[in-house]
């Protein structure tokens, strides 16, 4: 019984030490030393800090700190599993950029030029701390281990929902190049990626990779941190992405502004742009697109085709899960924008007509 007892405390204690050691180094490295001289450099980066260029999304807005003690709804969460289709992503083929969603905002496009990995998060939950933030069901089925060789990482911004340690720790070895926003290299470093593999952009800073893909970082509106008292630290940033005669926009996280007529002015037209929809909160109402406004960036970027992301996996805000679908589908329609809501792991050609399916229709 002793030795019973004994071994489950020794087994505890190591279980403690793991899970801790994973924290620490998931919560990842800002920049310091030469990296950090080099941030000061750049002049959207001012007394230690990025800035959006939008003074309003630095605004004090009230910060409600009671908020998450308001009434959830029930269906905050699917009552049962996402559907969700397997794909061999090894084999599968790309006669076109062909492009494959995993809920939120994680995406694999396959391309003639490489293979392009955004945002990737396949652990499951979004955080430090596994178990909490916990990705829906129907949402888990694909890991670092189903991907193809990848040419071209692409980071966002490092919140936990878009900068997976643990998710990254198991890709390292197959990744050629990550593209991040400036800063966020220090915490692929810290997480033992080749320096010499990691291209850091500001805002409309390109690069043109071995295969040929042009990799354009973009500005957004919004914010960073992953410890509550260190914000801003490292760069926040969308991606045109020029595969061939196709043009890509990817729009990280950012809240609705001038900025997408701007970036559709100089980069557009797009033949897809992969926007945020879901997670508002009167919290953030300047760093996340609300309800339909996916729509009117992509007219203002002039965007032929929509695919709506960061949404269908973790539960961030107080809205119905599907909620945010349900919400631009009209909006867009009114703007006569095409929306592919295609199923996760589902792929689909650009060129091809959209989805039709209405997966999301219940609780
Ligand atoms: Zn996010």
């Amino acid at each position: 019984m002793k030795k019973n007892c004994l071994g489950v405390m020794v087994i505890g204690l190591l279980l403690m030490v793991v899970v801790g050691c994973g924290l620490i180094k998931s919560v990842g490295r800002n920049p310091k030393g030469e990296e950090l001289a080099r941030l000061d450099t750049l002049a959207n980066y001012k007394n230690g800090s990025f800035e959006n260029l939008a003074e309003q999304a630095d605004s004090a807005n009230r910060h409600n700190r009671w908020l998450f003690l308001r009434h959830r709804p029930k269906t905050i969460r699917p009552s049962s599993a996402l559907p969700w289709v397997k794909t061999d992503l090894k084999t599968l083929a790309a006669p076109a950029p062909t492009v494959v969603w995993f809920g939120h905002s994680s995406l694999l496009i396959k391309t003639g030029q490489g293979n392009i990995l955004i945002d990737p998060i396949f652990s499951n939950h979004a955080g430090p701390v596994p178990g909490l933030v916990t990705a829906f069901p129907g949402t888990k089925h694909y890991h670092a281990g189903d991907m193809p060789p990848i040419d071209v990482l692409i980071i966002s911004h490092d919140h936990y929902d878009h900068l997976d340690y643990r998710t990254l720790k198991k890709l390292k070895d197959n990744i050629k190049i990550a593209v991040v926003p400036m800063g966020v290299g220090s915490d692929l470093v810290y997480w033992g990626f080749d320096p010499k593999k990691i291209i850091e952009l500001n805002w409309n800073q390109s690069v043109t990779l071995p295969g040929g893909l042009h990799v354009t970082a973009t500005q957004t509106q919004h914010r960073s941190n992953r410890t509550y008292n260190r914000e801003n630290k490292t760069l926040w940033a969308s991606y045109v992405i020029q595969i061939g005669k196709y043009r890509l926009f990817y729009g990280g996280d950012g809240g609705f502004g001038a900025y997408f007529k701007q970036i559709g002015k100089r980069y557009g037209p797009f033949d897809l742009a992969l926007l945020e929809c879901g997670q508002y909160s009167p919290n953030w109402p300047w760093t996340h697109l609300w309800f339909g406004q996916a729509a009117q960036a992509a007219v203002d970027l002039r965007a032929r085709l929509l695919q709506p992301i960061h949404w269908a996996k973790f539960v961030e805000a107080d809205q119905p899960w599907n909620e945010p679908i349900k919400r631009l589908l009209p909006a867009a329609e009114k703007l006569g924008v095409q929306v592919n809501v295609p199923r996760i792991g589902e792929p689909y050609t650009l060129g091809d007509p959209p989805e039709k399916l209405v997966w999301w229709d219940f609780e």
